[in-house]
Order: structure tokens, then sequence, then C-alpha cells
């Protein structure tokens, strides 16, 4: 099976326009396409944004798993999925970490929810990590730190619960959307008054105020979720609305949702992010496939996977998620220092 299965990879790779068999996975340079194993498109989708995070394989690779580690250690699944899928000779790389998360946590068979099984298979990792310096560098690798405040509008006071994230949750409105239109109104100042006032420990009693999430720091992969799921009256519809997003952008975005008390870490203007994964839903709420776009490491191509299935594409394939039934669910930016960089 292996020698067949390296054969195919070959013979894909010398023509991407090749017509291939449903049945086996191919890979386009870098990236390689995972066998659909009990409706697993959603696991398959993240794992190729997790792969083309390569930071997450080098913390991955600085730890050595003990021989008497549980084989359903998801850190461990997730560190050998990861490397099967940087080698061509192995044709489902993936199926012991589908087994570990069926068995922790994920129902086979079932619709899942691509931000919510992301959210897992990161809790998990870091969870189950044995070694606490490199859990907490997974975890910083993804975490969106924020404050909520609530400020009195009589004594000015203010009161913080700090809070972290792995994927920032942008609401999208009616109409068209823009990423920068999505952030601002995350961040957006809401006014407590009108029997909403919140109880104020300086004037010790309720008054109006104001009530907003503040931006404490920004990880280096920041993952956008934009809310496509709108559950109403007990039923889950699906919101095709136009959210378009760049390729690259600047940290200015984020300059109204600055805290009041800047921390050390908080993002400069200067900084930029770079999309280099886009997870997509295709269909309905209830009835839906998932798929990636992931941007190679070495030649800054895109590429398309949609499980077994990989193909080279462009950033105007990928602007085309923008809206309709194919549309970008989850954006994983990668943060560069400066625009050159
Ligand atoms: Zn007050």
């Amino acid at each position: 099976m292996g020698e067949l299965w390296s054969k195919m990879s070959r013979l894909y790779n010398r023509s991407a326009s090749w017509s291939y068999p449903r049945n086996y996975g191919f890979y386009v340079s870098e990236v390689r396409g995972l066998f659909n194993d009990s409706l697993s498109c959603c696991v398959n989708s993240l794992l190729q944004s997790f792969s083309a995070t390569t930071e997450l394989l080098d913390i991955l690779n600085k730890w050595n798993p003990s021989a008497g580690i549980k084989q359903s250690n998801i850190p461990l699944q997730l560190k050998n999925a990861l490397l099967a899928m940087r080698d061509s000779s192995h044709p489902a790389p993936h199926r012991d970490l589908l087994k570990s998360l069926y068995h922790h946590a994920i129902s086979r068979y079932t619709q899942q929810d691509a931000d919510e099984i992301f959210h897992i298979i990161l809790n998990l990792t870091q969870k189950q990590m044995p070694e606490p310096c490199l859990a907490q560098e997974i975890r910083s690798l993804y975490e969106i730190k924020v404050e909520t405040q609530v400020k009195c509008s009589h004594c000015a006071s203010i009161q913080r619960c700090p809070s972290s994230l792995f994927s920032l949750p942008l609401a999208i409105r009616e109409g068209e959307n823009t990423l920068e239109s999505c952030i601002d109104s995350y961040f957006q100042l809401q006014n407590l008054a009108d029997g909403e006032e919140n109880y104020c420990n300086q004037c010790e009693k309720k008054q109006p105020s104001t009530h907003g999430q503040k931006l404490v720091s920004l990880p280096l992969i920041m993952c956008v979720h934009l809310k496509r799921f709108r559950n109403e009256r007990g039923f889950t519809r699906k919101l095709f609305n136009k959210v378009t997003f760049p390729e690259t952008f600047n940290t200015s975005v984020f300059a109204a949702a600055q805290s009041e008390n800047v921390a050390s870490d908080a993002p400069r203007a200067d900084e930029h992010y770079s999309l280099y994964a886009v997870i997509v839903h295709i269909g309905f709420a209830m009835s839906g496939h998932y798929t990636a776009y992931v941007k190679q490491a070495q030649d800054q191509m895109w590429c398309y996977a949609n499980d077994s299935y990989v193909k080279p594409a462009t950033w105007a394939d990928v602007q085309r998620t923008y809206k309709g039934d194919n549309t970008a669910y989850l954006l994983l930016y990668r943060k560069s220092w400066n625009s050159s960089g």
C-alpha cells in the first residue's frame, strides 16, 4: 500500500491537473490530502491549518514523549499526524489522532462546528501535554488576551475582568461586512442604562455605565471566527452574507480596541498580519462540508485541500469564499513585524 501511495503521489506531483481516483490522497508540494474517515472533513481541514502553522510542530518537536504515554494522548497523536503529513509514504497519517479525538471529545458521523473542534483540539493539546512549559508555549501561540471593562458614567471608575480567547468571535451583520467592520463592532462600547445599569463599587449603587471588550495582547497566530451560524428560536441558520477580508492587514485596525492601561505586550501600530489558512464551510447549517485553503511556507503559493483531494489555488480562489455557499468560516493570520516581514 505504501509503495502504491508514493507512486501515485509522485504521479500527481508531476501533473497537478491529473485526474485522480477519489479514494486516494495526494499532495501538492508541502500539502498532503487526508482521507475522510467517519465524516472527518472538519478535523481534516483544521489539520491542514495546523500543518501550515509550522510553529506548532516546532513546539511539539521539542517534546520527547515517554515510552509509557497513552496512545490516546492528543499532543502525541497530533505530533505524529503533523509529522506524517510531511511524509508521502503513508495513506492515512491521521487515523490514530481521529481515534483519540473520538475517544475524548468528538462524535463520529456528525456535522461538527470547526470553531468548537479547533478549541477542543487546542485545549486537549495543552492540557494533556506533560511538559508545562511546552503547554504554555502552545497556549501563547494562539492566545488573544482581552479585558472586559465596565466604566461608570458617573464617577468614571472602571471594573476590569481579564479573559483569553483562542479565536476572535466576530458577529456578521445583514448586508455586506468587512473584517475591519466586524472587528470594530466586536470592540464597540455598549451603554448600560434603562434597567441595565451596573452596580458601581465606588458610588455604591447602580449607575449608567459603558461596557466593552478591550484588547490586551495579540498572539503570533491569530484565529478569526466569522460567526456564520445563528440560533433563532431553536433553529440554527447559516448567514451567507458577504464578509471581505484582506490577505494582510495592519494592527492599527485594533487601535480603538486598545486597553486604557496599555500592557507592555500590547500590539504596536506597525505590526502586520498575513493570512495563511482559511477554513471554508460549504452548504447549510445542518448539513455541510469543510475544506481548507492553506498557503505553503516555501513558495507562498495557495493550495486547496478537500479531504484527500489537494490542488493548487490562487488568492482569487480564496476571495470567492467571501460569500455564498462556499464561505470562509475561520481565518488564520500570522504576525509579521513590519510590512516587509
Ligand atoms: Zn461610579
